[in-house]
C-alpha cells in the first residue's frame, strides 16, 4: 500500500521534529502534496492513524495542502501548470518531460506541546 509507507516515512520525519523540539504530543502536521504524488488525503490519514498508534504524533490531525503540477519548456523557456496531466508545451505543443512540481511531499510545520507534564 502506497499510502501507508508513506505514512510510515512521515511519521519518522514528526517525531524526530517532536523530539528536536522536545514535543510531548503532536497536535497538527501541515503537509504540501504535489498532485502526482498520487496520494490520497483520506488514506494517508487513515494510515498515519495507524502508524501514529502509541508514539508522540498519535491523534495529530493531518492537514493537507495540494501543489499544482507544474513543468518547463526547454525550448520556450516558459513554465506552465500542467491540467489533467496533459505533459505538453502550450506554446510549441512539444510533449515536455521536464518536471518543477507536482511530486514532491513535504512536511510544513508540526504544532504541538511540551510534555513537561502527563508524559
Ligand atoms: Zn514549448
Amino acid at each position: 500500500m502506497h499510502e501507508l509507507s508513506i505514512a510510515q516515512s512521515l511519521l519518522d520525519i514528526v517525531v524526530e521534529e517532536a523530539t528536536r523540539n522536545r514535543l510531548g504530543s503532536v497536535n497538527k502536521v501541515r503537509l504540501r502534496i504535489g498532485e502526482l504524488a498520487a496520494v490520497v488525503p483520506e488514506s494517508l490519514t487513515f494510515c498515519f492513524d495507524l502508524v501514529s498508534r502509541d508514539t508522540v504524533a498519535s491523534g495529530a490531525a493531518i492537514e493537507i495542502e495540494s501543489v499544482a503540477v507544474t513543468a518547463r519548456c526547454d525550448r520556450c523557456e516558459v513554465s506552465f501548470e500542467v491540467k489533467d496531466r496533459v505533459f505538453e508545451c502550450p506554446r510549441c505543443g512539444e510533449p515536455v518531460l521536464e518536471m518543477l512540481s507536482g511530486r514532491e511531499l513535504y512536511v510544513m510545520s508540526i504544532e504541538g506541546e511540551t510534555g513537561e507534564e502527563d508524559g
